[in-house]
């Protein structure tokens, strides 16, 4: 691969004044990165150039289907002022899994975990420093041939955006209600469910919008084909704790594969705990919630590390969990997860990779 060029913008943008205000993905930094695919050439013209709207033909088969995938990571900055980030090469390799599913050509993952932390470096002075802030990073893959017609793209424009986000809950974890769905479903399996691909998040905001006009944040996906086993909690993966045994549904083609999701399955596995990635279904949990042996309930993901369920709503059956608190576990792994990935606790399993 060629060496990255850069260009520098001329006038800096304000950085934000008040960090621990920053909303979830509505600023961007000065720059961004892209690079073209062309058949015949490959990934080529590797740049970092000034943040701004890039010009499509309209007929861009990205537009009309859909072809587009991305990923979610992060960079933080640590008490000593470094800036890290977390298990890059593992959004880079599902990357690549969410290309393959959509005819998008492969990217060679080391060069582009190099490339982010490169715009990273440009970017030093937007990674925020106060408590729970990071620099959201953004890549994505889109599809640019002109034509309309259901065929794989000859050209793709790869690009990497940046947003500085403030803590995901002002004032601690809190726990979240979660709306059980069983009517719309996110992903059927041998489709994209695997995938961080746009349309998936299309699909998904039909019952987002109805399950938040009746005061729940999210929903809990079921499998799409008896709406029966758990598969995700909005775009989060989801564990619970049922007895002594700690439970997420197994990762079965309809679900994401989260890299939080593999990170607490090596915490809990690690401290001992007896952890299952096995089929769910809401009848075992609302049994569960009968007989006092399902107590605790929680998501994983990049922009919330942990995030605690305090009620499920299941047809008529509603299942408060923890006391309205934030369970035992809950809060040992956020403590753990969000210490690591801040290096203010021991990185034992290798993920902490160094910017600067
Ligand atoms: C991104 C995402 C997750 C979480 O993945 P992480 O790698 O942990 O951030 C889970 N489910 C869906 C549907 C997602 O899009």
């Amino acid at each position: 691969m060629e060496a990255i060029r850069i260009e520098r913008v001329s006038q800096l943008k304000p950085k934000p004044e008040d960090e621990g205000a920053l909303q979830f993905g509505k600023r961007f930094t000065d720059h961004m990165f892209l690079m073209d695919y062309k058949g015949d050439k490959g990934w080529h013209n590797p740049r970092i150039v000034p943040y701004a709207p890039i010009e499509m033909d309209p007929a861009a088969t990205c537009l009309h289907y859909g072809q587009l995938i991305f990923e979610g990571l992060k960079a933080y900055r640590t008490k000593e002022g470094k800036i890290v980030m977390f298990r890059p090469e593992k959004n880079m390799e599902r990357l690549n899994l969410s290309g393959d599913r959509l005819c998008i050509p492969p990217i060679d993952e080391e060069f582009m975990v190099g490339a982010i932390a490169d715009l990273v470096r440009v970017e030093e002075g937007w990674v925020p420093g106060s408590e729970g802030t990071s620099l959201y990073i953004r890549p994505f893959v889109i599809s640019t041939d002109a034509f309309l017609g259901v065929h794989p793209s000859d050209s793709y424009l790869l690009i990497v955006i940046l947003s500085p986000v403030g803590p995901y809950y002002k004032g601690g974890l809190s726990p979240v209600r979660i709306y059980v769905e069983d009517n719309y479903v996110r992903a059927v399996r041998g489709g994209t469910g695997f995938t961080k691909c746009a349309g998936n998040y299309a699909a998904s905001l039909r019952s987002q919008v109805e399950a938040e006009a009746q005061g729940y944040s999210q929903v809990l996906w079921l499998d799409g084909v008896e709406h029966k086993y758990v598969e995700e909690v909005g775009a989060m993966n989801v564990f619970f704790v049922l007895g002594d045994e700690v439970v997420t549904p197994a990762l079965n083609g309809s679900i994401l594969g989260g890299i939080t999701r593999d990170s607490v399955l090596t915490l809990l596995r690690d401290w001992g705990y007896k952890v299952s990635e096995r089929k769910v279904s809401m009848e075992e949990l609302a049994e569960g919630y009968k007989n006092g042996s399902f107590k605790e309930a929680f998501g994983t993901g990049t922009a919330a590390v942990i995030s605690p369920i305090g009620e499920l709503k299941w047809g008529d059956v509603e299942m408060k969990l923890s006391d309205g608190k934030i369970g035992d576990l809950s809060q040992k792994l956020y403590d753990e997860l969000s210490g690591i990935q801040r290096c203010e606790r021991e990185d034992r399993f290798g993920w902490v990779y160094s910017v600067i």
